[in-house]
């Protein structure tokens, strides 16, 4: 039996499935909330809502934008015959941390995962494709995470990506295996784009 009113825990129970949320940090945030002015609650579940509403995936290159086409892709000045290709959202803001990456990219959504039933029809594989075959495109950096699946992924796109005539480049080792380009600090990242190499 809980201690809590339903509410209550309705709410704990909302703050504990946010990524690494536990039941006490969870409890602490309700409780934060439920002090807060009405005026402030409002001001902060608005954010969430309208953040999501403006939420649009460009159609170009999967990124979230306030707009379509993405800040990225609308920009002259980036090389937009570079496509970096990465699994998730958060990876481009990583590379762009870095101020040293001035092509364009591709947001797969995810990585290629047998063991999950995730096949490369349920990530923005086909996309890339289709952008590759605009003929505009010389090289493709395959910046998926050092881990299996993303290994995976990226031999996969090589293989059909190279009989295309486009370059095709690993970034470097030097990410921790099994890590994250999210948790990658910026000198790393540089130093893994700088040292990618043919594949
Ligand atoms: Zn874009």
């Amino acid at each position: 039996m809980s201690v809590y009113s339903p509410s209550i825990e309705k709410l704990i129970e909302s703050f504990e499935k946010l990524p690494s949320i536990g039941h006490k940090t969870a409890q602490r945030l309700a409780f934060y909330m439920l002090n807060q002015t009405d005026e402030e609650i409002k001001e902060f579940t608005d954010s969430i809502t309208n953040a999501k509403k403006n939420l649009k995936f460009c159609k170009e290159c999967f990124f979230t934008s306030d707009t379509d086409p993405c800040y990225i892709c609308s920009n002259p000045k980036r090389d937009h015959s570079t496509i970096c290709v990465v699994e998730d959202v958060k990876d481009v803001i990583a590379m762009e941390r870095t101020h040293e990456y001035s092509g364009v990219y591709h947001v797969l959504h995810g990585s290629i995962s047998p063991m999950k039933g995730i096949g490369p029809n349920d990530i923005k594989v086909k996309e890339l494709l289709n952008r590759v075959m605009t003929g505009e495109i010389k090289e493709i950096i395959l910046a998926t995470n050092p881990r299996v699946e993303g290994e995976a992924t990226a031999m996969y796109i090589s293989k059909l990506v190279k009989p295309m005539g486009v370059k095709t480049t690993r970034i470097a080792r030097g990410i921790p295996i099994g890590g994250d380009l999210e948790y990658t600090d910026e000198v790393t990242l540089t130093k893994a784009l700088e040292g990618r190499s043919e594949i």
